[in-house]
């Protein structure tokens, strides 16, 4: 069989990876481009499972990456949906001091927010937002207006339709097994063939370290798998939230907190936790993967983020193991919520990308090594960012590849 030849191969099909190729296709069309999924569709890991939420820009440290992307990212992904009618919705948020030590945060978020470019950031007392939200209680929130929901896979699969528009190919079933360099080119090797490119961008999410050491590169972080659960509030008692209701988050951990979030289906979702996975793609509590696990015990950073982090560790799977300890975090934001609403169980499973010194890096991080580029770190607003993040790995490509 012939090696199909291609400039660019793009590992992953999530909504980064699918970003980044409908980039390439509409402005590079002479360059031959092609995303290779392992799964049989698009978007079905971290994209497929995650809270569909268009974050408004609030919590990220001034300066930074995602501070950078987001509100743009934001702007940018809704045009993108108006233009391709992709529904969405701008119901708003609020993220709730549940008492007075909580409020001197909840400030430096506002700060913050208005700082990133966070639009109509409020900061409201009580009354306002029992008005936003009956039902959930709180001596002060932040009201994020410009705060929305969507379903991210629709979107992906959008993108992957004006890539292939503009000449781009998708191969889905297609797992890059191996990566070996010859003649200046780089030879994938899939369960569907070989297939060569001049140059590759890892966009792998939850395996992105994995394929960046299939060419032989160390990149000094692991992407350590991090499952969110949550439940479902049955329908008869979603009223009680009415679009989305968060929590002051603690600041040295990078997630946001179990928080209501309604989804653009219409279903109020209560979660996501945050606890150690044993497979990286880990989506039960029974999920185990001998690699994933071996691979992530060998690594120094993860036991040095375990001696840092233990305690927070301990109680997550607490939280995780006692639906009683869940409710009452939820009945901190919204004291009505019963042990009887909660319905199915759902769960995503985020790529916490971790250094050799146990840092769990909070922003995003792309490098490049020679004709690659990595997404080693894409977490949430990650989706939001997906266009503003694939602006930046593009305009990479273009001067470290040198595209014309
Ligand atoms: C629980 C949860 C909630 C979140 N909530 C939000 C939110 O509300 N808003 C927001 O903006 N962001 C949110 N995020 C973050 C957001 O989902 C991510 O930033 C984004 O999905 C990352 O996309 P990706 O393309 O990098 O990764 P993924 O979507 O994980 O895509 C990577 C792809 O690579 C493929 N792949 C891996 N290895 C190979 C291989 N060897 N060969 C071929 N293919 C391979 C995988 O199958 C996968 O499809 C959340 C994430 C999680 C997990």
């Amino acid at each position: 069989m012939q090696t199909k030849q291609y400039d660019i191969a793009i590992v992953g099909g999530g909504i980064i990876g699918l970003a980044t190729g409908m980039r390439l296709a509409k402005e590079f069309p002479n360059l031959k481009t092609v995303v290779l999924e392992k799964e049989s569709k698009v978007a079905q890991h971290q994209t497929g499972h995650n809270s569909g939420v268009i974050h408004a820009g609030i919590y990220y440290a001034p300066g930074s990456q995602k501070a950078n992307f987001c509100a743009e990212g934001g702007r940018q992904l809704r045009q993108f949906c108006d233009e391709h009618s992709i529904p969405y919705e701008m119901c708003g948020k609020v993220i709730v001091a549940i008492n007075d030590a909580e409020v001197p945060r909840l400030e430096e978020l506002h700060r913050r927010g208005t700082a990133n470019g966070a639009k109509g950031l409020e900061m409201v007392g009580p009354e306002r937002l029992r008005e936003l939200e009956p039902h959930a209680a709180g001596v002060k929130a932040v009201f994020s207006p410009n705060t929305g929901i969507i379903q991210f896979s629709k979107v992906s699969e959008s993108y992957a339709d004006v890539m292939r528009t503009h000449g781009g190919d998708i191969s889905l079933g297609t797992r890059a097994l191996s990566i070996t360099r010859r003649d200046g080119r780089m030879f994938i090797e899939t369960n569907t063939g070989t297939l060569s490119a001049k140059h590759i961008i890892n966009c792998a999410g939850l395996h992105a370290d994995k394929v960046a050491r299939m060419m032989g590169v160390d990149i000094g972080v692991r992407a350590i798998p991090f499952r969110g659960e949550y439940f479902s509030i049955k329908p008869e008692r979603a009223h009680l939230v009415r679009s989305l209701i968060y929590p002051v988050p603690d600041p040295r951990m990078p997630f946001l907190g179990v928080h209501f979030t309604k989804r653009i289906t219409g279903e109020v979702e209560a979660g996501p936790n945050a606890v150690l996975a044993f497979a990286r793609e880990g989506y039960k509590k029974t999920s185990f993967s001998l690699g994933d696990t071996m691979g992530m015990l060998s690594f120094p950073g993860f036991w040095r983020m375990s001696r840092t982090y233990w305690k927070t560790g301990f109680d997550e799977q607490y939280r995780s193991f006692m639906k009683g300890v869940f409710l009452r975090s939820l009945q901190t934001l919204v004291p009505d919520i019963q042990m009887s609403d909660l319905g199915e169980p759902g769960s995503g499973v985020r790529a916490q990308a971790v250094d050799r010194n146990g840092k769990l890096l909070q922003d995003f991080s792309i490098a490049e090594t020679e004709n690659a580029i990595h997404v080693l770190s894409a977490p949430s607003p990650g989706a939001t960012a997906s266009l503003t993040i694939s602006r930046y790995i593009v305009d990479k490509a273009q001067t470290s590849f040198g595209l014309g």
